[in-house]
């Protein structure tokens, strides 16, 4: 058995053993559904400097902008569909294996694969709504990207405010019940697997120091190196697209009841 049968074998036990699982996502689970870093070098954003939510509220230039980009990038996550790995992870939801999912994308992938939206928390909100920003009533993304496709440079809502996709924009406060609930699930589970997160935007990145202080043995399975690697109990850098039906797999036979040789 090779060194990585033999971690998915022990992490797939664990997951099985642990009565309250807690998963952190990040945007390397979104990778293989073709959804890249949009600010990544050599592309066309490259240079592109976020519009802070100050900067938004103050500037028409500023929202403008803010749009060129969301409509631009929208058109590629609206297209994109959830990949295998989203799909194992809510089959683990759906059968009671994880308890609560956190996680860092806005793409929408996790709710279009159909993971129980009540596990499920948008730390940094969705690009699949837009917001008022006066009335903060909330409206399906399609109805603000129409009007900026039609030229509309600043969607806005019939009450005359401008909508914004309702992400968490850089200045803007993450909700505070949303983090409670997260940090408390971290701190009362048995397993914490991150996934696709390098670990590196905080405060949600301490979900993973708070489930280890709290006694949760702890997995992370992203490409990358993070700083919390060396405090897992197990780290996988295989594509996750792989590795999470394997899991899935394992853990569903075991439910079943199959008896497999240790
Ligand atoms: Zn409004």
């Amino acid at each position: 058995m090779s060194e990585k049968e033999h971690a998915v074998r022990a992490l797939s036990e664990a997951w099985r053993q642990a009565e309250q699982v807690v998963v952190l996502t990040g945007a390397g689970l979104s990778t293989a559904s073709g959804i890249p870093d949009f600010r990544s070098p050599g592309g066309r954003w490259e240079n592109y400097q976020p519009v802070t939510l100050q900067a938004f509220l103050a500037r028409e230039s500023a929202r403008e902008e803010y749009w060129r980009y969301k409509g631009e990038t929208w058109e590629l996550i609206s297209a994109a569909s959830p990949n295998p790995a989203h799909d194992a992870l809510t089959s683990l939801a759906r059968a009671n294996r994880v308890q609560l999912l956190v996680t860092q994308n806005v793409d929408g992938l996790h709710e279009r694969s159909g993971f129980p939206p009540q596990r499920l928390i948008n730390i940094h909100g969705t690009d699949s709504l837009v917001e008022c920003m006066d009335c903060r009533d909330r409206a399906p993304r399609e109805v603000g990207q129409r009007q900026w496709e039609e030229g509309c440079a600043v969607p806005c809502c019939p009450c005359g405010g401008p909508w914004k996709p309702a992400v968490i924009s850089f200045g803007q406060s993450l909700v505070a019940a949303d983090l409670e609930r997260a940090f408390a699930a971290a701190r009362s589970c048995d397993l914490f697997v991150a996934i696709g997160s390098s670990l590196v935007v905080g405060p949600i990145n301490q979900m993973f120091s708070q489930a280890k202080q709290a006694g949760a043995q702890t997995a992370i399975l992203t490409r990358s190196a993070t700083d919390f690697d060396a405090l897992a109990d197990w780290k996988l850098q295989d594509p996750l697209a792989e590795v999470l039906p394997a899991l899935w797999a394992r853990l569903s036979e075991s439910a079943a009841g199959t008896n497999e040789p240790a």
